[in-house]
């Protein structure tokens, strides 16, 4: 009697609880508090209700809101209340599936002959929110398969018929909240009480499983909260988020179009655009120049032979688009430009003395992506790449992988990113010959290379298995904008293997030859995302060195345009984006306009300024500046821009 398990929690410590002790109860023996905020727990990897009684030894961990998979299981939880709402309001409703997404939840529902509109909405939250007040309990129950198929026949659910078709017996489980039961396989929070705050926030068609010849089925998104505070600075931030919305911006201020005849996700940039782009490249150059990168040009396209070698063909081929037929041979448009640099490399003998050989290059690829899946600057068809690849010893690897995480962090100094993670994706050993190249040893050197480089840098990073490249392991880096939301920007890759797919080689010390290593990196990522990054991040007011338009000369009325023209002259010769507002409007309203198109100065010229051979200045966002002499002025700015000051 009166068994005993071990649990070894987290930090390493074990302690023992008798056999079937849940994890609330684990939780509870560390503290309430702790207790109260448990969603679930992770036993031996696995994430399980918090209430479900363990009967082994196990590796345990309590997943709270701060953890991905404690948060996941919240807002699937959820979406099984909103179930239960939808269930008590149309009766008769039937069900497909309802997982977590990356803000919160939904549910395909088949309404049969009812429908819903968005004011419908708001009264289920209302319903939700008083079956939470209910604080019933998630509670599990294993069935066969006999009886479920029973169940749901019953119920009249063909779709919960359908998924239970796939499942097999002896592993299927219902849960019950209040008066609802579902097919799931959990797991859940322990209760509806739990969930403080719901908002539903859409709804869409969907096809049965995703499929148009399938009836569409209705799709209703929320979100929850285990508070009503979190809710409110979610709604903030996603007005914010809309405020800031690349896309919207992007039209505003004229930063890049499309048109259906070029083709869905193909980015034309707009003058403006193109001023942030060369603007982008000019800190590059710069920055790779100093690092002792060279600048190599590449064509978009290349044989179908280069991409075998490359390993590209067959298993990329998804996403590159199509091969073109030329002179009997197949032309694929390039979607990465490592194999072209691999060739330049190759071109002249290498000896020890040559590396690190280090190539830079923006190039352009292209990427075939579903129609479905583009969005904005931020999926596309066709990429403009910050790359470059670093061919090394083994003995210099450590030094030029910290050098290119320098780099990144020097970037993110100038755009003012402040938080930052690094993600470090390693192989997985029982994928190796499918998903990795089989070199178990190289695997384990290389990772412990990336990993010790980030130690010693200090640098904020998590490990993830199974995430790595098909040739090595690698760092996803992701930023953070000001308001706090994620982008995944640029990746910084080992590769211990195309080197010798492509017979890469160097003289060593010794005389011998060997294989160099290869860092892929692309720190400023991609234009596209990157621009559709800054205009986030800056609510679309750019720092004046990467602002299209500088500075506006705004004269008060014609009197002063030959002024305003000097001023503009002097302002050219310093290499200053400027202009004049020639237009016979009131100056408050030429103030407004340039706001409006958050250009950083405006320099207001009339009767005092011209007499004093002086201009007045005005920034954006902070108002006057007052009166100063244009070369005053002038040197501030440049200053400014050279400097590549935030704000
Ligand atoms: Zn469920
Ligand atoms: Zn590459």
């Amino acid at each position: 009697m009166n068994e005993q398990i071990n649990i070894t929690l987290p930090d390493g410590s074990m302690r023992q609880y008798p056999k079937g002790s849940t994890g609330l109860h684990v939780a509870k023996s560390i503290s309430e508090g702790l207790a109260r905020k448990v969603l679930a727990a992770e036993v031996n990897g696995e994430v399980w209700d918090a209430t479900r009684p363990i009967d082994t030894d196990a590796k345990f961990k309590l997943l709270t809101w701060e953890d991905a998979s404690g948060k996941n299981t919240f807002w699937h939880s959820s979406a099984h209340l909103m179930a239960e709402a939808i269930e008590s309001m149309y009766p008769g409703v039937k069900f497909w599936v309802g997982p977590p997404v990356d803000n919160g939840f939904y549910y395909d529902v088949d309404l049969g002959d009812q429908s819903i509109i968005e004011d419908d909405l708001r009264k289920l939250e209302v319903k939700m929110a008083e079956l939470a007040k209910q604080n019933n309990s998630y509670v599990r129950q294993p069935i066969s398969k006999a009886d479920a198929v029973a169940y749901f026949t019953d119920k009249g659910d063909e779709y919960k018929l359908d998924l239970l078709g796939g499942l097999e017996d002896g592993n299927i489980t219902l849960y019950t909240q209040g008066g609802f039961t579902d097919l799931c396989r959990g797991p859940h929070i322990p209760a509806t009480g739990f969930i403080k705050a719901v908002k539903l926030t859409n709804i869409a068609g969907a096809y049965w499983k995703g499929d148009e010849k399938n009836k569409q089925l209705t799709r209703i998104y929320g979100v929850s909260f285990p508070s009503a505070k979190q809710l409110d600075e979610y709604l903030l931030l996603v007005e914010e988020a809309k405020k800031r919305d690349h896309r919207k911006l992007g039209k505003e201020l004229g930063i890049y179009t499309m048109d259906d005849d070029v083709g869905q996700g193909l980015i034309l940039w707009m003058p403006n655009g193109t001023v942030i782009i060369e603007e982008l490249e000019k800190l590059a150059k710069e920055t790779e120049n100093d690092a002792g990168y060279k600048r190599v040009v590449t064509p978009h396209i290349a044989k179908e032979s280069m991409y075998l070698t490359s390993g590209h063909l067959p298993y990329y081929a998804d996403s590159m688009y199509p091969p073109m037929e030329v002179e009997g041979e197949k032309y694929y448009l390039k979607s990465m430009n490592c194999p072209h640099h691999h060739k330049i490399y190759a071109a002249e003998p290498k000896s020890y003395r040559d590396l690190p050989y280090r190539i830079a290059e923006y190039g352009t690829v292209y990427r075939y992506e579903q129609s479905g899946e583009l969005f904005g600057l931020m999926r596309v068809r066709c990429l403009h790449m910050n790359d470059a690849h670093i061919y090394c010893t083994k003995d210099q690897f450590n030094d030029e992988f910290r050098a290119v995480n320098d780099m990144y962090l020097k970037y993110f100094k100038i755009f003012g990113v402040d938080k930052y993670v690094m993600r470090l994706s390693l192989h997985s050993p029982e994928k190796l010959g499918v998903k990795y190249v089989n070199e178990p040893e190289l695997w384990i050197e290389t990772e412990a290379m990336v990993r010790k480089v980030l130690q010693e840098s200090n640098i904020p990073y998590v490990e993830v298995q199974d995430e790595a490249a098909f040739y090595g392991p690698k760092i996803d880096v992701q930023i953070y904008s000001v308001i706090g939301r994620e982008f995944t920007l640029a990746t910084n890759q080992v590769d211990f293997s195309q080197g010798r797919s492509f017979k890469l080689q160097y003289t060593t010390q010794d005389n011998t030859t060997d294989t160099p290593l290869i860092i892929h990196r692309a720190p400023l990522g991609t234009h596209e995302r990157f621009i559709g990054f800054l205009l986030e991040h800056y609510a679309g007011k750019l720092p004046v060195w990467l602002a299209p338009l500088q500075v506006k000369i705004l004269p008060i009325s014609d009197k002063f345009a030959d002024y305003a023209k000097d001023v503009l002259q002097k302002l050219k010769k310093a290499d200053i984006r400027a202009e004049i507002d020639e237009r016979q409007e009131k100056i408050g309203r030429k103030i407004r306009d340039t706001e409006l198109m958050k250009i950083p100065y405006m320099l207001v010229v009339g009767e005092k300024e011209m007499k004093e051979n002086k201009i007045s200045v005005r920034r954006q966002g902070k108002g006057d500046l007052g009166s100063k002499y244009v070369e005053e002025f002038l040197q501030e700015v440049v200053t400014e821009i050279r400097e590549r000051k935030g704000e």
